[in-house]
């Protein structure tokens, strides 16, 4: 493509990308077709000879469109918000262009301080105290294994990496049973073994018991294993729940026990000091995790991965073949070094464009909103006679489910509420999803879109309420 063509379709492109956010609220939010709809039209092989973009472009539009999701839908309230905004689409689009691989400080001076400097407002920004230092993953699954890997080595002392892990006494981590997956997958990864993996009871909230993660390290070092690590989670994917961070530090001091923090969604809450109490204890945590790409108005991938000790994160990670020896050295961040992956996108642009230009104060009261707006739908589903909550809803995630008065066996309401999502999100207006909490099938509310506004909460809260009591009841009443 010659840069004339690209000058023009760039400013096409353009356009149609703000003609499709004007318009986003005419689309349905979850795509409507069947499995394997979208590959069939796609050919076989690819072309040989140069298309048009013109081609290309209108096979995007008939094609690809259709089978899309639309996560910057208003009324998405689906899985978790992965909001987005034009400053952080047009950071991207420079991102792309300048295609720069930002591996170490030499590779391009400018991505890696400005990654130090937009880390360390984003680290003050949360309320973290000035003893971490930022690097930014991919995703949080990622900064979960990168911190788990250290803390293997740490507890190893630098020697799994050489050597293998031990056979004789295996390490073992902890979290609590409503613990996101990613953590049980990372464990896998790292070489702990999921039997190693302890799964500690939550309390009737959600919430990691403390005594029972004390009784279960005691037990293992007992039986001569050797706890490495535990994850607490600031806002369960499930239930929202907040493992209580001050006490499961206080025992990981005691047991010399490695901690690190999962707040992937949660995080972007804690720009609202009135949010801070999920910190309480913050003194004890090891490593740190929130993902921008959720609920900061930043699209994907930008996970914000937070250590304290450096050289611990740097010893686990560092590889020094010739080809990538610089004479910087030890004066400035190499960032290949602070994680698994060696090429790095620029991914510290777009947060800067993001944070500049709402301003701190625009992306607290954007957030502030989203807060208040699930507050309400929480009141909503506890005041209503056939609703009810069932988790409590400290952040923007709200649990709940339609429960006729005269309906009390379990199965029967997990069927009607399953037959109640499908038929909200058949319509294409809303888009919500479910998890099961203690056997009971859960619609989970999410309100974290960019544009979401009060309207939007209403008509989905208004139409799951209508959809419900038009359902029909009678198989499940007889
Ligand atoms: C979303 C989420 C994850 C996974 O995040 P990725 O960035 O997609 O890997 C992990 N933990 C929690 C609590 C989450 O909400």
């Amino acid at each position: 493509m010659e840069l004339q063509e690209f000058r023009r379709r760039g400013h096409e492109l353009v356009d149609w990308m703000t003609d499709f956010l004007e318009s986003i609220e005419q689309y349905p939010v979850k795509s409507k077709v069947a499995p394997g709809e979208i590959l069939s039209q796609l050919p076989s092989r690819p072309p040989e000879s140069s298309e048009s973009f013109d081609t290309v472009f209108r096979d995007f539009q008939d094609i690809i469109m259709p089978g899309m999701t639309h996560w910057q839908h208003p009324s998405f309230f689906a899985y978790f918000p992965a909001n987005s905004s034009p400053p952080s689409v047009l950071a991207e689009m420079l991102t792309a262009t300048l295609g720069a691989q930002c591996m170490s400080w030499q590779t391009s001076p400018a991505a890696t301080e400005l990654e130090e400097r937009v880390m360390d407002w984003l680290r003050d920004m949360i309320g973290l105290d000035d003893g971490f230092q930022g690097v930014i993953q991919d995703t949080a699954s990622t900064s979960t294994l990168v911190s788990i890997l250290t803390a293997r080595e740490r507890v190893t002392n630098y020697e799994a990496n050489e050597h293998g892990l031990p056979r004789q006494s295996p390490l073992t981590l902890y979290c609590s049973s409503e613990t996101h997956s990613s953590i049980e997958k990372d464990a896998k990864i790292a070489g702990i073994g999921r039997e190693n993996i302890r799964f500690v009871e939550v309390d009737e909230n959600y919430a990691m018991i403390p005594e029972r993660l004390d009784e279960a390290i005691i037990a293992d070092l007992r039986a001569g294993l050797v706890p490495c690590c535990v994850v607490a989670t600031l806002g369960t994917t499930g239930s929202t729940a907040v493992d209580p961070l001050r006490s499961i530090g206080e025992i990981c001091r005691r047991h010399d026990v490695w901690l690190h923090v999962d707040a992937a969604l949660a995080g972007t809450a804690l720009l609202l000091p009135q949010m801070r109490w999920m910190t309480d204890g913050l003194e004890y945590v090891d490593t740190f995790v929130f993902n921008p790409h959720k609920w900061m108005f930043t699209n994907f991938d930008c996970s914000a991965y937070f250590v304290r000790d450096r050289e611990a994160l740097t010893r686990t990670f560092e590889i020094h073949p010739e080809y990538l020896r610089t004479a910087e050295g030890r004066l400035v961040n190499n960032y290949r070094d602070w994680g698994i992956q060696l090429g790095r996108r620029f991914r510290a642009l777009k947060l800067w464009f993001v944070i500049r230009t709402y301003g701190v104060a625009g992306i607290r009261d954007r957030v502030a909103k989203h807060l208040e707006l699930a507050a309400e739908i929480a009141q909503r589903a506890q005041d209503a006679p056939d609703f009810e909550l069932l988790a409590p809803a400290p952040l923007n995630t709200v649990c709940l489910r339609y429960h006729p008065t005269d309906i009390e066996n379990t199965e029967t309401l997990n069927a009607l509420n399953e037959k109640l999502l499908e038929t909200v999100n058949a319509g294409g207006e809303m888009y919500v999803t479910h998890t099961k909490l203690r056997g009971n099938y859960t619609i989970r509310f999410v309100v974290g879109q960019t544009n979401v506004e009060r309207r939007h909460v209403e008509a989905g809260w208004d139409l799951i309420v209508r959809t419900a009591r038009s359902l029909d009841t009678s198989a499940a009443k007889r």
